[in-house]
């Protein structure tokens, strides 16, 4: 049998988050394997309440961890290294990384008592990495966070190229800038790109990016104009945003001070690999209390609504001594992520009724995207020239306009979701596989399937309330005293007035007062009686059907 190389999206190609890819080289089945990011995303209430992350289920990984030689991090978003300590356990293969991502995923991996010598710093191209059939160099790009990378992948069948998340930026402001001859050197060495695996993030914009440097002066205008106290918000991995955001700060005589715990990591972890020199003085929130609102500029987390950090604790308030009032700034120096809207809208709001003056990302004038735009990825396209090209990180419409986009160039080319595994070793990509995969959720201190049942049941609780039956049976199988019943998640009073509790005590007594015995003595059939008559009797009192839970006691014969 002949080897092939193979790529598999696990997470990330039909969805924005918890990227998760594979690659392969080897005889079919037995082929060698690297993993590429091990990210999250993150719940919703709508459709994941209570769960803390989610991640690609790795059972595919787990059943053939034997294959797999090594976990390469692109860069430290999330997205992107956010399921290590839950998910590195379970593969326990050395991880390679540049040196500010390996520092965050050494960080997190101590905080869940989890060892961190299998992590590797990797220095960039010309460096590589040899391991199994594969040599991996890590190429730096421009995003919104410092030491991001794209893979070379070189192997017996041809060179590969994951992007990772990447944006033409020639002035980054932090970190190294997209070099367009380093690239162009990559795609002409020796047979050139077989493959490119490609960032699809903003395939629908049509103009092309802009860079990181454009908002520095607009930013320094924008706060060196404003009276009262400033606070701005963006990501905390964002270092150059916060850099240009503190800077302006400074320059319009403000002390500046960073509050979150998130921002305060990044910052510290930027400066200590070196990636952020200069950064200007700031003030911890203990003394920042001390200086004047015209003075004083705030920078914070929680540009998302997230309702722990510190915008949304400013909105509803104080907060470590902080307060915002009439006459204040806020600027939102960021994009609110789709699904946080309704939270971000809410705290603009509550500012908005302090008297707060909101300010967001007008447009693009205080606030640029990390991705690639059309006309960017088009430009890496020509540039590159893979022979073929498989769109990733996006949602399927992002996957499919991409792989259009490459089709009418003559690129060959496919849209492969999670699960789907292409055969990139001839001239065109080929489906030889899919794969069973879904998510796994991060329900407290728990790893559940997403379709386990757990969730849905819990939805079905906060939807429709719940219902306690209790029943004691003696032991000549005739019931002994009244049903007990307690509700919650209901009204008191339904229609009719009366006691929801008692109303459905009286039905459910009056009916084991005459049931058959048959029914009595079996406790399925018991307990789907006693679930039937609950729930028609909420219908009619509140109008609703909610979950039921019937204990059934025996007593035995002595
Ligand atoms: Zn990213």
């Amino acid at each position: 049998m002949s080897d092939r190389l193979i790529y598999l999206p696990l997470g990330g190609a039909g969805e924005i988050g918890m990227n998760t890819y594979v690659y392969g080289y080897g005889p079919e089945g037995k082929e060698r394997l690297i993993v590429v990011d091990l990210g999250v995303t993150f719940p919703d209430m709508e459709s994941s309440p209570g769960v803390d992350l989610i991640m690609a289920d790795a059972a595919w990984l787990e059943a053939n961890v034997n294959r797999i030689d090594a976990i390469f991090l692109t860069h430290g978003h999330e997205d992107h290294i956010g399921a290590m300590a839950h998910l590195w356990p379970k593969l326990k293969a050395p991880v390679y990384a540049r040196r500010f991502t390996a520092h965050l995923v050494q960080l997190k991996m101590e905080e869940a008592g989890l060892p961190s010598d299998m992590i590797r710093i990797v220095e960039p191209r010309p460096k590589a990495v040899e391991i199994g059939p594969f040599t991996v160099q890590f190429v730096p790009v421009s995003h919104s966070i410092p030491e991001s990378s794209a893979l070379v992948i070189d192997t017996p069948a041809g060179r590969v190229v994951h992007t990772g998340d990447f944006k033409l930026d020639g002035n980054p402001v932090v970190g190294e800038a997209f070099d367009p001859l380093e690239w162009h050197e990559i795609a002409h060495e020796g047979a050139g790109i077989k493959a490119l695996i490609c960032d699809s993030t903003n395939v629908f914009t049509q103009t092309a990016g802009r860079s990181e440097s454009t908002l520095v002066s607009p930013l320094k205008d924008l706060i060196s104009e404003q009276k009262g106290m400033v606070v701005a918000t963006t990501f905390a991995s964002n270092v150059a945003r916060l850099k240009t955001l503190a800077e302006a700060g400074r320059e319009a005589g403000r002390s500046v001070c960073l509050l979150g715990r998130a921002m305060r990591k990044m910052v510290h972890v930027a400066e200590e690999t070196g990636v952020l020199k200069n950064f200007p003085n700031v003030l911890s929130p203990e003394d920042a209390v001390e200086v004047g609102r015209d003075n004083l500029m705030l920078i914070v987390t929680g540009s998302q609504g997230e309702r722990r950090a510190a915008t949304a604790q400013l909105s509803r308030g104080k907060y470590l001594g902080f307060e915002m009032k009439d006459g204040d700034t806020f600027l939102f120096s960021s994009k609110t992520i789709p699904g946080n809207e309704r939270s971000v809208i809410r705290i603009m709001n509550a500012l908005s009724e302090m008297g707060v003056d909101v300010v967001d990302d007008k447009g693009g004038l205080y606030h640029v995207s990390g991705h690639a735009n059309r006309p960017d990825l088009e430009a890496v396209h020509d540039l590159l020239r893979p022979q073929m090209l498989i769109p990733m990180h996006g949602e399927h419409r992002h996957l499919r306009e991409h792989a259009k986009i490459a089709a009418a160039k003559g690129i060959a080319t496919e849209v492969a979701t999670n699960g789907t595994m292409i055969d990139l070793t001839g001239v065109v990509p080929k489906v030889v596989e899919y794969i069973e995969t879904g998510r796994h959720y991060l329900d407290g201190t728990v790893l559940i399937g997403a379709l386990d049942g757990v969730v849905r049941e819990r939805i079905r609780m906060a939807l429709n309330g719940h219902v306690l039956i209790t029943v004691i049976i003696d032991e000549d199988d005739v019931p002994l005293g009244d049903a007990w019943v307690e509700v919650m998640g209901l009204p008191e009073r339904g229609k009719s007035g009366g006691d929801m509790v008692r109303i459905v005590e009286d039905e459910l007594s009056a009916f084991l007062e005459s049931a058959p015995d048959k029914v009595v003595r079996n406790d399925d059939k018991l307990d789907e009686a006693l679930r039937r008559i609950a729930r028609q009797v909420a219908m009619e009192e509140v109008g609703k059907k909610p979950e039921v839970t019937v204990v059934v006691s025996r007593l035995m014969a002595e």
